[in-house]
């Protein structure tokens, strides 16, 4: 079983700065690091980790060799990643001493994604596979609609949330996976709570209070605990958990095996710093003390 992932790759370039800089002002910074990141890359990265085969569908630009070779050093096979003209998507990031961060955006070849690329990749995909997507890049909807169509189990990571962009594939979904901030707000956009939307399973994050996973056909909602760590880095928990999550699922394990898996791995996530670097191997996720 194979896990399709139309998603984003990030470069993203953390500097070190003694503050976040005032409107005007220019700002030497002590470090820099640049690494792997964009929410489709680090759910790439989890699924892979956990074992699962994963083909990446998305785009890097001109400057992004570098990141389909991380990511094919972690396990995800890029057959089907474009190389567009112009920048990769990258994200520059400014972190100061209290660990406050201010970031700037680029998507760049995340949303030129040629979606004739994505289909003709999504005609090899076979009856049971798995589609995730994340809102990074363009063709969402028709990817989820197709691959659907095509009797594969459509998962989609309501993040960075925009309330259109859910309204929109939302009824192609059979799992919907969002942190209560964005339920919160999906919920107020579309009038209806998250117990009665169109989607078989939905699932909750909630941060160090793990999650609720929420069968909508009986409203029957399910918690599962986070396991306690000590948190230096949220950025990509929600990535890792989820990409976690699918592979279990891909697997065959029953959801709540899944959940706690993707709970796991989350937790070992947050006490990294880092994004699709700092994600652990399934070894180290089956082996901690947690
Ligand atoms: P997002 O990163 O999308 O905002 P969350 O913060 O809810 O998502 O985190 C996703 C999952 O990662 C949680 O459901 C939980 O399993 C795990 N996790 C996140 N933060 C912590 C934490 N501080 N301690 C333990 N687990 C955490």
């Amino acid at each position: 079983m194979t896990i399709w992932n139309l998603g984003s790759i990030n470069a993203d370039h953390v500097y070190a700065v003694p503050h976040i800089a005032a409107p005007g002002e220019t700002l030497a910074a002590s470090a820099l690091n640049r690494g792997l990141g964009g929410k489709g890359a680090n759910m790439s990265v989890a699924a892979a980790r956990a074992g699962a085969r994963v083909e990446h569908l998305g785009a890097v630009g001109t400057d992004g060799g570098w990141m389909v070779a991380r990511l094919e050093s972690y396990g995800v096979s890029c057959t089907h990643v474009q190389r567009r003209e112009g920048p990769s998507g990258h994200a520059i990031i400014a972190v100061d001493a209290e660990g406050e961060n201010a970031i700037t955006l680029w998507p760049g070849a995340n949303r030129e994604i040629d979606l004739d690329v994505v289909k003709r990749a999504l005609e090899q995909a076979k009856q049971g596979d798995i589609l995730v997507a994340q809102n990074e890049t363009n063709g969402q909807v028709e990817a989820a609609a197709l691959a659907r169509a095509r009797g594969l189990t459509v998962a989609y990571a309501a993040a960075p949330f925009e309330a259109e962009a859910v309204r929109a594939v939302l009824g192609h979904l059979d799992f919907l996976v969002l942190n209560e901030i964005e339920a919160r707000q999906l919920s107020e956009a579309l009038g209806t709570p998250v117990e009665r939307l169109e989607v078989p399973n939905v699932v909750v994050t909630l941060g160090a209070r793990g999650c609720d996973w929420i069968e909508t056909a009986s409203g029957a909602r399910h918690h599962v605990d986070a396991p306690k760590v000590e948190a230096v880095d949220t950025t990509g928990a929600g990535d890792t958990f989820t990409g976690y999550l699918i592979a279990g699922l891909a697997e065959g394990r029953p959801m709540r095996q899944a959940l706690e898996r993707a709970s796991r791995a989350g937790a070992i996530k947050v006490g990294r710093r880092g994004a699709a670097d700092a994600i652990p191997t399934a070894e180290e996720v089956d082996r901690a003390a947690l």
